[in-house]
């Protein structure tokens, strides 16, 4: 029988990567090395979902003094300082990146602080020349933030960037209208930036129900940031001559307007360059995501790809399942496909919005619906006169009475999506909903007291 230096070499430090070796080497006692070229924790911890979220609280705090002083508080708006936040924000990845290093190594993990490319089957080859034999390779090298192809696009900044910017600019374009691109708007018109927000399509967050997009659009205008829809550019300049000085956007309908600062929040990419995986034999797709089959299985057998390289349902969460369920199916003798039906999920927006399950419309397409919506203004903000709106909407199929779709916009969405989650993944109806008795006064008791349909079809 052959023989390896190891039973399993990941390729990539992050959320999906590390669970898989430290599971691998601690639960099924295989013998694991892991190779990083970046930071442990990977786009998630380091310039992902925790700086975003821990951006998110800092954002949120600069309405309180107003609301506060309805509640009777005199308290002066004082400035936010970008650059304490970011020390602390620094302070607190560090910590998190150590939690993941020392994760690695209690479980009896090699790691390789080094970038590594497949150079056959069985073999992973680091920068230093250094080569390994292993049994089973698993390649989780993440995505990246990609620019649209336009003229000087590296002028603009990517989602990377943000948490590195020595101060904020006072004017910033966000351009797209995705998950990054609007939780951005949010954070940073929250942080006192004049944020303008341009996407090229008839609505922003397309892909999530029609109801939520309208309703998180109207908030963020309201709240005063420029979202222009239907707007495209088609190249940027330098407006002056200092290199880090403002930007002259060009518009597709030839207008010309200047910005502190453009981000682009363009989609994102798998990390397949230069790895070697099309020269052994893995298959590539054409965002040049790896393709494999249900337990992350690609081409070539002893290679194994999960999270966003394979650009199949892009969440941290996910990730972290795609790596268990790999360790299951290869070192646990368990086959364990993996569930990717009815993921909850989250946009942390201003107001945040939280899902599960089909849109309106595309439950619509499948049969017979009964729609339950309810919109309005939650008790703690109409209080203090602000024009905020929640969303409880559930979509019913008419004929096994289930919930097929949940969304809900509102403050903590994503804390009550996660709840409801849990009785639609069991395959709750309608009814089921209507059984359980309210808490109140809570904004979530609408999703229990919605008696009659707001239209079917
Ligand atoms: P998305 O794919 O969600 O959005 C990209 C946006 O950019 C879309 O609005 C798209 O428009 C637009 N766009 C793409 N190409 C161009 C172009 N050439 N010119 C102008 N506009 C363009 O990507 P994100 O970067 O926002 O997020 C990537 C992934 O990261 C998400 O899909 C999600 O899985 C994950 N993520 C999850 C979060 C969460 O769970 N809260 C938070 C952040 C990211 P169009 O709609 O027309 O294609």
């Amino acid at each position: 029988m052959m023989s390896f230096d190891y039973d399993l070499f990941v390729i990539g430090g992050g959320s999906g990567g590390v669970r898989a070796a430290r599971v691998a080497a601690g639960e099924a006692n295989a013998k694991v090395a892991l190779a990083e070229e970046d930071r442990y924790g990977g786009t998630c911890v380091i310039r992902g979902c925790v700086p975003k979220k821990l951006m998110v609280y800092a954002s949120s705090y600069a309405d309180m003094p107003e609301t506060a002083a309805h509640y009777g508080w005199e308290i002066n708006k004082g400035a936010f300082n970008w650059e304490s936040f970011r020390g602390h924000l620094n302070t607190e990845l560090d910590r998190l990146e150590g939690v993941y290093r020392k994760l690695l190594k209690n479980s009896g993990v090699d790691s390789f602080d080094q970038r590594a490319r497949i150079k056959d089957a069985h073999t992973v080859e680091l920068d230093n020349g250094d080569t390994y034999t292993a049994k089973h390779i698993l390649v989780a090298t993440g995505g990246r933030p990609v620019r649209p192809e336009l003229k000087n696009a590296e002028l603009g900044i990517v989602s990377d960037d943000i948490f590195h910017l020595e101060t904020l600019p006072k004017s910033m374009l966000i351009v797209g209208g995705g998950y990054i691109a609007c939780e951005f708007a949010c954070i940073l018109h929250g942080l006192g930036v004049e944020v303008t927000q341009y996407y090229r399509g008839e609505q922003i967050l397309r892909g999530f129900d029609d109801e939520a997009r309208e309703l998180i659009a109207n908030s963020m205008k309201e709240r005063g940031i420029d979202l222009q829809v239907e707007t495209d550019i088609s190249a940027l300049a330098l407006a002056g001559d200092d290199s880090n000085g403002p930007v002259r956007v060009t518009r597709k309908d030839g207008e010309e307007v200047e910005f502190d600062m453009v981000f682009f929040a363009t989609g994102r990419r798998p990390n397949t360059d230069s790895m070697g995986l099309e020269e052994v034999g893995v298959k590539l797709g054409r965002s040049s995501e790896i393709e494999v089959d249900e337990y992350s299985q690609t081409a070539v057998p002893s290679i194994y790809a999960i999270g966003d390289v394979t650009d199949r349902v892009n969440l941290t969460p996910v990730a972290i399942r795609e790596g268990m369920a790999f360790v299951e199916t290869v070192f646990k003798g368990n086959p364990t496909p993996v569930d990717h039906a009815l993921i909850p999920s989250a946009v942390f927006t201003q107001p945040e919005l939280g899902t599960v399950g089909l849109t309106e419309s595309e439950a619509a397409k499948l049969g017979a619906i009964d729609v339950y919506a309810t919109s309005f203004r939650p008790m703690q903000t109409a209080f203090a006169d602000k024009p905020e709106k929640v969303l409880m909407k559930l979509i019913v199929s008419q004929e096994s009475r289930k919930i097929l779709g949940c969304h809900i916009v509102a403050p903590d969405a994503g804390e009550l999506i996660q709840m409801a989650g849990i009785a639609i993944k069991m395959g709750a109806t309608k009814e089921d909903f209507d059984r359980t008795v309210a808490v109140h006064p809570t904004m979530s008791e609408e999703i229990v007291t919605m008696r009659s349909p707001t239209r079917s079809g």
